[in-house]
């Protein structure tokens, strides 16, 4: 609390009392708390792949550049880290945009089946490579939802990319698309690794990753799920985890009314 105590004088300048203002500041302060916090995140998560790059790029001056398999080993870890942090710093302007309330979505009516066909394209490569097998299970007559379809794409992104990099090679996604008089909801179950019971509550926070070093070497962000999250609150919905050593199922509901 902030105390503020001012004296109150009558006409001939004599006290006749006080005023005392308190403020509550707990929540101002916990609001500059996180976002120290989360600057000094952001600066750490964009440090770990520039130090790694200028280290690599140091070692070629000093002559590694002279035998071309390390060199080319070099630059491609170069490359890698390269993208590392531009996709890092996609998701921030993406996190930012969001929390930004000028931000206005461009709300139209939405087709999830369709929406859910393009990100199946999108990751048919990836999934080949792991022998993923990606079913989907959607209701027929599904309603149009009222939403921004570019937001909405992004949700789907996340999560089908989330479920094939966290199950191993030979595993299933499966996404079914489901809906009432009041939402839709969208699932996306995988048979992956699973989230330990305890990380499951944090896996929306920003930067929050059960295993950073997969999670990089995957090439995560740690923001995925909280762009998710942001998005889901933008309109109106809400986003959950259910998750054991068997696998994930993220879920997803949208209201059909505005
Ligand atoms: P990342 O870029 O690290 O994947 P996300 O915000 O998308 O960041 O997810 C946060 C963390 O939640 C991940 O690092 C991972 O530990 C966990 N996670 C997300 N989706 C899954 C999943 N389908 N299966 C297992 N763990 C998951």
């Amino acid at each position: 609390f902030n105390i503020h105590v001012t004296p109150l004088k009558g006409n001939n300048d004599e006290k006749i009392g006080v005023v005392g203002l308190i403020t509550d500041v707990t929540e101002r302060r916990k609001l500059e708390r996180m976002r120290t916090e989360f600057v000094a995140n952001v600066s750490h998560e964009l440090r770990t792949p520039l130090t790694s790059i200028n280290g690599f790029v140091e070692t070629l001056l000093d002559g590694a550049i002279e035998e071309p398999i390390i060199a080319r080993n070099f630059l491609e870890i170069i490359s890698a880290e390269g993208k590392r942090l531009a996709n890092i710093i996609d998701d921030l302007l993406k996190l930012s945009r969001l929390e930004d309330r000028r931000t206005k979505l461009n709300k139209q009516p939405v087709d999830l089946a369709e929406v859910i066909g393009n990100t199946i394209t999108m990751f048919e490569g990836r999934a080949l490579e792991k022998n993923i097998q990606i079913t989907t299970e959607i209701s027929p007559k599904l309603p149009l939802v009222p939403g921004d379809q570019g937001f909405l794409s992004q949700v789907m992104i996340n999560l089908v990319d989330n479920a094939i990099k966290y199950t191993l090679t030979g595993g299933t996604v499966h996404i079914s698309v489901k809906f009432n008089e009041h939402e839709v909801t969208v699932t996306v179950s995988d048979t992956g690794i699973g989230i330990p019971i305890e990380s499951i509550p944090r896996v929306f926070e920003r930067f929050y990753r059960v295993d950073k070093a997969r999670s990089r070497e995957m090439g995560g962000t740690g923001l995925g799920l909280s762009i998710c999250k942001h998005i889901m609150e933008a309109h109106g919905g809400k986003i959950r985890v259910e998750s054991d050593s068997s696998g994930s199922q993220f879920s997803f509901s949208l209201p059909l009314k505005e």
